[in-house]
């Protein structure tokens, strides 16, 4: 993987920033009532009016028959990530996923969070709260020294603590030039294990947990559900590994 320098992670910073806006603006716009087109509708006219190219519109990933149609991914209830935006309205208890990137002056970011829709069960908020608890336990690994390893160890280990599972076969990466480049950030891991982080890494970083198994299946718009119909959470964001720590780019 390529690393960045200083000057480049200023760039990234900026265009997370402006990243980070659009989902907070995206999470303010969630209510019962709302089409997730819409949504997407809202995260393309900031983007694209603040000068930036939303990533995932047009993007191709790996094995897709086409070309993604969205600038939001937006992923209901038991969809896990790469849910497609739609007329579905939203109803009060259903939590929601927001998955979003752009490219702001050649470099791509991408976050996501989970929003809560009205009032939700007990058990939906805690995965929420737990898989972004998750989140910030590997982003504090994410330091010169210490290995991709240590940060799936630390997602895994708050997942497991609260037994939710880690939805299976969908990891991070990293990021920069490219929306999806080496290495492949497993939200699992062993302390000490995988590549080795040094200062000017910049990778996504993004546990997807279930509350029931972690098995996943495609659906037919080629979003990802569980298996087991079990709730999922998403959370996600760019972070640079640098001399200081973890820099959060995309913070919300
Ligand atoms: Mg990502």
């Amino acid at each position: 993987m390529e690393l960045r320098t200083p000057q480049e992670i200023k760039i990234m910073a900026e265009g997370g920033r402006r990243l980070g806006a659009v989902l907070q603006r995206l999470r303010s716009e969630v209510r019962p009532g709302v089409t997730t087109l819409s949504l997407d509708r809202v995260a393309r006219k900031i983007i694209t009016e603040g000068g930036d190219t939303p990533a995932f519109l047009n993007y191709r990933p790996e094995g897709a028959r086409r070309a993604y149609p969205y600038t939001l991914c937006a992923s209901v209830n038991d969809v896990v990530v790469h849910g497609q935006p739609s007329n579905y309205v939203l109803r009060d208890g259903d939590i929601v996923k927001l998955d979003l990137g752009l490219k702001h002056e050649g470099f791509y970011l991408d976050a996501a969070i989970t929003a809560a829709v009205g009032k939700v069960p007990a058990e939906d908020k805690k995965l929420m709260a737990v898989t972004e608890e998750s989140l910030y336990a590997g982003i504090k690994e994410a330091k010169p020294g210490n290995t991709l390893g240590d940060i799936g160890y630390a997602i895994e280990r708050v997942v497991r603590k609260h037994k939710f599972s880690i939805a299976e076969g969908l990891t991070g990466h990293g990021i920069g030039r490219a929306l999806h480049e080496d290495p492949t950030v497993f939200n699992f891991g062993d302390r000490g294990t995988g590549v080795k982080l040094v200062s000017g890494m910049v990778i996504a970083i993004e546990p997807m947990v279930t509350v029931g198994a972690g098995a996943i299946v495609q659906l037919k718009d080629e979003s990802y559900g569980t298996m087991d119909r079990s709730h999922a959470a998403h959370f996600e964001h760019t972070v640079a590994i640098t001399d200081a720590g973890p820099l959060i780019l995309t913070r919300v």
